[in-house]
């Protein structure tokens, strides 16, 4: 086999593989059929945190897949993390979605910010801090969620986060709330987006900040329930932080550079289609296997000789390849400043990934009939997770077709009267 190649079909579909990305894809494809789809259901059912599948993750070193080299990690870039997100998701959908939180800590503070301007002291600063944060992701196997939604118009990038941080001597007084906190009172650190409280009852996106709060801080609580339909096993429970005291060390980024990175890095926000292109695969891969009678454990009833199931699975295919084709094109385009052209496609990737998967596993469940809905096979659990992609913020389903449709329309600082 040559180096780059796999031997199996990965859920990006075949192409040319850097050795090092076959490598990694290999790991999560082993991973994720040996150890993370065999434990799927139990996560659904209790809506519990994944936490051996962490350990698994911990110990084959995806934990650091993003850590630059120069820190000691993986030192892969965005495109190889996108792969490999999407590889997981085929057989976990909330350790994926979990995975990615803490993926994009490390994504954001390495490969995101080396391409956005600093100062040579915000630089140096920065260089400094993410050493330390990179060190616990290495050495210790740290986990880091990224709670930023609250509930209001923040999260969607249309105004100041709510939650706020006061500068004091040697650090930071954080308050506030943070709803849908995937890896709650598992992340042994939050990466919390928050706005600077300068005093001046103004506060500005511009005075964004990402600072780490360790799970053991005083002032920090997890609440409420968490009982919901699908991506059960994230445990995205809310956060309230009250008068918080974290250290300056605890900075992810340095000031002012979160909202810069947000302007000029949109595939920053790409990086929940992973999950749902892995998602999509399953349920592709269930119907097949469904179809043909190979389902283990079931019957070998096969079912494949049905016209309309052959046109079914044909239809879904077509829809996965157009997911596959847009995501694999916007991964590579991924850059600071895309063109225009560029932008209006990520977010047609990302809209197609996330209302396709969804429209898959209903396809899915329609060929495949009532026995898939049981809940001792996968099929319904694809499902329900399925539906919770075109929901994220900031780029839920809604919100992208606003944004193409503004983006097309209008150029930079057009109005009109
Ligand atoms: C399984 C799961 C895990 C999650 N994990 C995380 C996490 O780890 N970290 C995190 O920060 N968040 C996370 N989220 C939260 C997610 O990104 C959204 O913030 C959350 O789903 C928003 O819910 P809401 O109903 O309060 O949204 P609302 O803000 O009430 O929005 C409802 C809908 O209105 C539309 N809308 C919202 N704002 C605008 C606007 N300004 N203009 C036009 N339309 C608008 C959008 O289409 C949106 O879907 C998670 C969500 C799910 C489902």
């Amino acid at each position: 086999m040559p180096s780059g190649q796999l031997d199996f079909i990965p859920a990006v579909g075949t192409a040319d593989f850097s050795p090092e990305q076959a490598q990694w894809l290999t790991l999560a494809n082993r991973l994720g059929r040996e150890r993370f789809a065999p434990r799927a259901a139990t996560w659904d059912r209790e809506a519990s945190f994944p936490f051996a599948n962490y350990d698994d993750l911990r110990e084959a070193g995806l934990l650091a897949l993003c850590v630059p080299r120069a820190f000691g990690g993986g030192g892969a870039d965005f495109a190889t993390y996108c792969m490999v997100g999407a590889e997981i998701g085929r057989f976990c959908g909330a350790t994926a979605l979990t995975y990615n939180m803490h993926i994009c800590s490390t994504m954001w503070t390495g490969v995101l910010s080396d391409g956005i301007d600093m100062t040579p002291a915000q630089r140096d600063d920065h260089q400094a801090r993410r050493a330390l944060h990179f060190a616990r992701v290495v050495r210790d196997g740290a986990v880091y969620a990224q709670p930023f939604s609250e509930g209001s118009a923040a999260a969607a990038g249309k105004a100041p986060f709510g939650t706020t941080a006061r500068k004091v001597d040697g650090g930071w007084v954080l308050n506030g709330r943070k709803i849908f906190a995937s890896l709650s009172g598992a992340a042994d650190y939050y990466g919390i987006l928050c706005t600077e409280d300068r005093g001046d009852q103004h506060p500005d996106m511009r005075d964004t900040l990402y600072i780490a709060v360790p799970g053991t801080a005083d002032g920090l609580t997890v609440t409420g329930d968490w009982d919901p339909m699908g991506m059960r096993g994230t445990v995205s429970r809310t956060l309230l932080l009250k008068d918080v005291f974290v250290p300056d060390h605890e900075q992810l980024m340095p000031r002012g550079v979160y909202y810069r990175a947000a302007q000029t890095w949109p595939a920053m926000f790409f990086t929940l289609s992973p999950t749902y292109l892995g998602v999509a695969q399953a349920a592709y891969d269930f119907t097949v296997q469904y179809l043909r009678g190979e389902v283990p454990g079931q019957p070998p009833v096969k079912r494949r000789m049905y016209p309309t199931k052959q046109i079914a699975v044909a239809q879904m295919r077509i829809q996965l390849e157009t997911m596959r084709s847009l995501f694999w094109r916007a991964i590579h385009e991924a850059k600071p400043n895309p063109s225009k052209d560029e932008r209006l496609r990520l977010y047609a990737a990302h809209s197609t990934v996330m209302e396709g998967a969804n429209d898959i596993a209903r396809l899915a469940i329609r060929t495949c009939g009532g026995q898939s809905m049981l809940k001792d096979l996968p099929l319904e659990r694809l499902y329900r997770d399925s539906r919770c992609g075109a929901l994220m913020l900031p780029w839920t389903a809604e919100l992208i077709l606003d944004r193409m449709g503004r983006e097309t329309l209008y150029e930079s600082g057009e109005r009109d009267e």
